[in-house]
């Protein structure tokens, strides 16, 4: 009898811990239920990358002067230049610049230090190649302009998550003038000119 009682109790304790399980994961389903979707109909939506955002390197033939200052302040000294001194013009040529992409960490030292703007940051994210050397670009393909995803008629841009307005979770159908949370740059570096004090002149 008192084995029997004890199967039961056993019983009746092990539903209860099924019962409360199978709880705790429904909860977690309604919880979602109850959420906008944030997914992105990848490739047909695109979200649109931030004003700083480290996308492939963009690069203008014409305006290098093949310093090598990219390649010394590269962590891994990445940037190939190839150059030779012309001696009739006594100034350098160049001939080659490439920039492995399979190599690059997209830290921007080489855009922030190039004395000549002639290398940039764009918003392409899309790189994936079959073959890892297609990664190596050369001059030609580092100068191709920069696609960008609200130029592109088959994709729907879509506002970065981070821009949306506070508690909006679905980027879709917003308004164009919709507020997003928080400030942005430029009304940072507004207030910023606001608040400074401005330095005494010394008497
Ligand atoms: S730092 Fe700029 S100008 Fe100098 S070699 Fe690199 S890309 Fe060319
Ligand atoms: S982004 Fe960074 S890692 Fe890539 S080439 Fe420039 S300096 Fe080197």
């Amino acid at each position: 009898m008192f084995n029997f009682l004890k199967q039961v109790g056993d019983y009746a304790k092990d539903a209860a811990q099924a019962a409360k399980y199978i709880g705790q994961g429904l909860s977690v389903t309604f919880d979602h239920m109850q959420r906008r979707p944030v997914t992105v109909q990848y490739p047909y939506e695109k979200l649109i990358p931030s004003e700083r955002y480290r996308g492939r390197i963009h690069y203008e033939f014409d305006k290098c002067i093949s310093c090598e200052v990219c390649v010394r302040v590269c962590p891994i000294n990445l940037p190939i230049v190839d150059w030779e001194f012309d001696k009739t013009t006594k100034k350098k040529k160049l001939n080659h610049y490439s920039i492995d992409f399979g190599v690059c960490i997209f830290c921007g030292n080489c855009v922030e230090y190039c004395p000549t703007n002639c290398l940039s940051m764009t918003e392409e994210y899309e790189l994936a190649a079959y073959d890892r050397h297609e990664l190596n670009y050369d001059s030609v393909a580092l100068g191709r302009l920069p696609y960008k995803v609200t130029q592109d008629p088959m994709v729907t841009p879509l506002r970065e998550f981070a821009y949306l307005p506070k508690g909006e979770m679905d980027p879709h159908d917003l308004p164009p003038d919709a507020q997003r949370a928080g400030k942005r740059p430029e009304e940072l570096v507004a207030e910023l000119k606001r608040t400074t004090v401005p330095a005494q002149p010394e008497s």
